[in-house]
């Protein structure tokens, strides 16, 4: 009898989880581990909020293992250290893990993979957390995609589609003695003082459970309008599934395949156009993904090398407070940076003006904005973070042009005509001027300007 011990990291979830799987299949005894590692060189330091997410997701992780008839051990320190000892603990015979993309995680999961087969186990890793893994999807010339058209086109006309989400295992055989585990609670993931995260409850149900009922109620309530409302941040049109994604609670195979599912016997050009759209969104994830791996410092160095000496101002803590506090004077920024502190989320549209005022109209470097939204947000994840504050930048893969410069007035009147988003975050409110709503910390024209006349060391701007 030899145990077969699970690794889970960021597939917290029981259906559509092969690791999982394989260990059950292999007849053995199941240990599942979460290992804590905040020691690790090179493992960046998960955000406050993502914490409180991980909380709770690990807490559903454990009641789901427990309904199965097994456990899930939690351990804190460096992943190898810990693994070896619970390997020596368990007389272990297998290790299992689904992959992650990251290059200090790869690095890390391959010297364990060495070391466990060494050491006579059967180490396998799996496919579990992207669609088309990244070293398969190549350009004619055999190089890695930096443009999503193409990118998604070559993915999702493969001859096979992505395969069939897995079955939850019904049962965990159980070793005769389940190895200590550390309790939760001591982890201290959970904001005490202040607790910031008092009402993120109100908008989030996390765990497995919570991460199809938020795509159940996406399928039937919004797909409709998903590409034409997906833009509106008043309305609830998007899935907001990111969190759920991010920790793994629902695989990329399981919306995918329940997408499909729902446009298959919802027939129609209208469910057929959102669907698509729907998808495309989760092959922004993948492209993402597929940066990270092949552009492992994505959240730190500049994708475009014209961006390494670009002029970008002084980060003066005062203006910066006000745009991390929504005290900026611009409405729409505002609203995105309460709705963010008040629920750990903000709308894709509004995150675009938040990001697009702090760099451009205050030309502060995205990497303290992406450092800013790594923190605060519950999906902040370390592929979509990077990426996305590149391509609000400029500087990154297939990013918006850099002389782009969002007028967050403009786009509050085009995207949230009735301010309704703007009342739900600022209380009540009317024209700025009307209300004693504190003045604009900077003139959108001159700074615009500014942030045109900077631009220039980059090259022509046409
Ligand atoms: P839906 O519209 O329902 O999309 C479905 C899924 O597709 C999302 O859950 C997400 O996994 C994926 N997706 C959608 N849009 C994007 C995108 N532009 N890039 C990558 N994946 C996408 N997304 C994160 O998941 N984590 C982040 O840390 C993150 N940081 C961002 C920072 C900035 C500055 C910007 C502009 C965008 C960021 N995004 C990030 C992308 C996007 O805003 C969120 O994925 C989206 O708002 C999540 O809401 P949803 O689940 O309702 O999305």
């Amino acid at each position: 009898m030899s145990t077969s011990l699970v690794w889970l990291r960021d597939d917290l979830r029981v259906a559509d989880n092969p690791a999982l799987l394989a260990a059950v299949d292999r007849g053995e005894p199941v240990v599942v581990v979460f290992i804590l590692d905040e020691v690790s060189e090179g493992i960046r330091p998960l955000g406050g909020a993502t914490k409180w997410w991980l909380h709770h997701s690990l807490a559903a992780m454990q009641d789901k293992l427990h309904r199965l008839g097994g456990e899930l051990i939690l351990r804190q320190g460096k992943a190898p250290d810990v693994l070896r000892a619970l390997i020596r603990e368990t007389d272990a015979g297998a290790l299992y893990w689904n992959r992650r993309y990251g290059k200090p995680e790869r690095d890390m999961d391959a010297a364990v993979k060495e070391y466990a087969k060494a050491s006579g186990l059967d180490a396998q890793s799996f496919q579990a957390n992207l669609l088309f893994e990244p070293w398969t999807v190549r350009t004619g010339n055999n190089t890695p995609y930096t443009v999503f058209t193409p990118f998604w086109k070559s993915c999702i006309n493969r001859p096979t589609p992505p395969r069939l989400p897995l079955p939850a295992p019904t049962k965990l055989r159980a070793p005769t003695a389940q190895p200590e585990s550390d309790n939760l609670e001591y982890w201290n993931l959970l904001p005490t003082h202040p607790d910031w995260a008092l009402a993120f409850p109100h908008r989030w149900t996390v765990g497995e459970n919570g991460a199809h009922a938020a795509l159940e109620l996406f399928l039937t309530t919004r797909l409709t309008r998903y590409a034409k409302g997906r833009d509106f941040p008043a309305e609830y049109s998007t899935s907001e599934l990111s969190p759920h994604l991010r920790w793994g609670e629902i695989s990329p195979f399981q919306v995918w395949h329940a997408t499909d599912h729902y446009r298959r016997e919802h027939p129609s050009a209208e469910i057929n156009t959102n669907a698509a759209k729907f998808i495309a969104e989760l092959g922004w994830r993948e492209f993402s993904y597929h940066l990270l791996y092949h552009w492992p410092d994505l959240a730190t160095v500049n994708f475009d090398g014209r961006f390494n000496h670009f002029p970008w101002g002084e980060a003066d803590p005062e203006i910066l407070d006000a745009w991390q506090q929504g005290r900026t004077g611009i409405p729409m920024v505002d609203a995105g940076m309460r709705e963010l502190w008040q629920t750990g989320y903000m709308h894709n549209r509004v995150r675009m003006i938040a990001a697009s005022f702090l760099i451009k109209n205050l030309l502060v470097d995205w990497r303290i904005g992406e450092a800013w939204f790594w923190d605060t947000l519950v999906d902040a994840d370390p592929a979509s973070n990077a990426a996305s504050w590149q391509w609000v930048a400029g500087s990154g893969a297939d990013a918006a042009p850099y002389f782009r410069v969002f007028n967050p007035l403009l786009q509050a009147e085009k995207f949230d005509p009735k301010h309704d988003y703007l009342q739900r975050y600022l209380g009540d409110y009317e024209h700025p001027l009307l209300s004693g709503y504190p003045m604009p910390i900077i003139d959108l024209l001159a700074s615009r300007n500014r942030a045109l006349e900077a631009f220039k060391t980059l090259g022509d701007i046409p």
